[in-house]
């Protein structure tokens, strides 16, 4: 048997969303009240806990089934390993941002004027970065989009309790990050020669001798944030006995999967907005499958774009575009074999434009799943379906259906 599990980033509402009625009340849902409501059983699931507002990283881990109390050391590390870094035990990584230090040291622009062409040749001088006090500590810089990007310190004796470098503030120099514990001293130390050090280099280097020449803000340091040391997760496998990719887009999502063991597939057209190709990740999904993969981890980010942007219209249009991919799975699954589930990372309602602590409505759908009475999905109907309230572990509840679970005990 196989196994897919779609989230759809923020799907959660609150009746405040639109005239009394949630985005995923208000958007035609044909296909998912069928194949999901009709054929499936749903219910309502805290992401991690009742009372707990979850972030987008802790959420998917609980969704997989790890304690993010236990595992969760920070987001740099699955900003890291979603942009493509190779990582061990013993990196920290930080999630970075070119920056602009104005003539007076003082940070101008924490994006570097939102920098769009030519990182590639920033991210070729920073290969350069080392640490003098601490040279058997490799460093490692990697651009992301725009002014995004990651660094990673790999070397034994590092710490990941470390303060940013990145203030959130303007018209202040860059602070100095400092660690709370032996090891994480060692790490700030070396953030921080690493910091200066990237100024010095970005400073002449001719790209931005370029922007500045054009009017352009110079991307002439730095700032990171987020720092966290590579957590010692069981992967997906060795957890549950299961091959598996992750179908994703966003960094974030793409990063927590890969760091769970899951092998990453990238997919024209994907891009972790509103505007994504989702048909061309659930086609690529049954590939995996039908490759050999056991189980699919499918992402879809938009819902959560439109509820920060507090945008209900684009919310629920997007809804109904992933409603039309789930009529294409519809179509494209062997359903005699194959188990679905389908719920949110949490709820985004759109007058709070946040992550909140709501359950969100989840259904699973396949051949060993005890139908329920449900006739559509949103967060009302769910309240009455027959998986009742339950908090995360999505992907072990659905690998057992798919008899795909390993017996606890004896
Ligand atoms: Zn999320
Ligand atoms: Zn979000």
């Amino acid at each position: 048997m196989k196994t897919i599990m779609i989230v759809t980033d923020g799907l959660g509402g609150r009746p405040t969303d639109i005239d009394g009625k949630t985005c995923l009340q208000v958007a035609e849902t044909p296909e998912i009240d069928d194949l999901l409501a009709r054929r499936g059983t749903g219910g309502l699931m805290d992401p991690i806990a009742n009372g707990v507002r979850p972030g987008s990283d802790t959420a998917h881990l609980s969704l997989f089934g790890y304690d993010p109390y236990e595992y969760y050391t920070g987001r740099g590390v699955f900003e890291a390993a979603g942009i493509g870094m190779d990582l061990t035990e013993n990196d920290v990584c930080f999630r970075t941002n070119f920056a602009t230090i104005d003539s007076n040291g003082n940070i101008a622009d924490r994006r570097a004027g939102r920098i769009s062409e030519s990182q590639d040749e920033l991210e070729e001088a920073l290969a350069d970065l080392e640490s003098e006090k601490f040279p058997e500590v490799e460093v490692r810089f990697k651009r992301s989009t725009q002014h995004r990007g990651a660094l990673c310190l790999r070397g034994p004796e590092l710490g990941g309790n470390v303060s940013p470098t990145d203030p959130h503030e303007l018209g202040i120099p860059i602070p100095e990050s400092s660690g709370q514990d032996e090891k994480s001293k060692k790490t700030a130390s070396i953030l921080n020669e690493v910091t200066q050090q990237a100024r010095k280099i970005l400073d002449k280097h001719p790209v931005n001798e370029q922007r500045e020449k054009e009017g352009k803000l110079p991307a002439n340091a730095i700032l990171s944030r987020g720092s966290a040391k590579y957590p010692e997760l069981p992967s997906v496998e060795e957890k549950y006995g299961v091959t598996s990719s992750v179908i994703a887009a966003g960094a974030l999502y793409i990063g927590v999967a890969r760091v769970a063991g899951m092998a990453f597939k990238q997919v024209e057209g994907a891009t972790g907005t509103v505007d994504s190709n989702i048909l061309n990740k659930a086609k690529k999904s049954v590939d995996e499958l039908e490759k050999g993969k056991d189980m699919v981890f499918l992402h879809f980010k938009g819902a959560d774009n439109a509820s920060h942007d507090q945008d209900a219209e684009a919310k629920t249009k997007y809804i109904e575009k992933v409603d039309d991919t789930i009529g294409w799975l519809k179509k494209n699954t062997d359903w005699e074999s194959t188990h679905l589930s389908f719920a949110g990372d949490h709820s985004s309602p759109i007058q709070y434009g946040d992550h909140v602590a709501d359950p969100v409505p989840v259904m699973i759908t396949g051949p060993n799943v005890r139908r329920d009475e449900l006739k559509t999905f949103d967060e009302y109907s769910c309240m009455k379906g027959g998986l009742g309230r339950f908090s995360g572990n999505l992907l072990p509840m659905t690998l057992s259906y798919s008899n795909q679970l390993p017996k606890f005990g004896a």
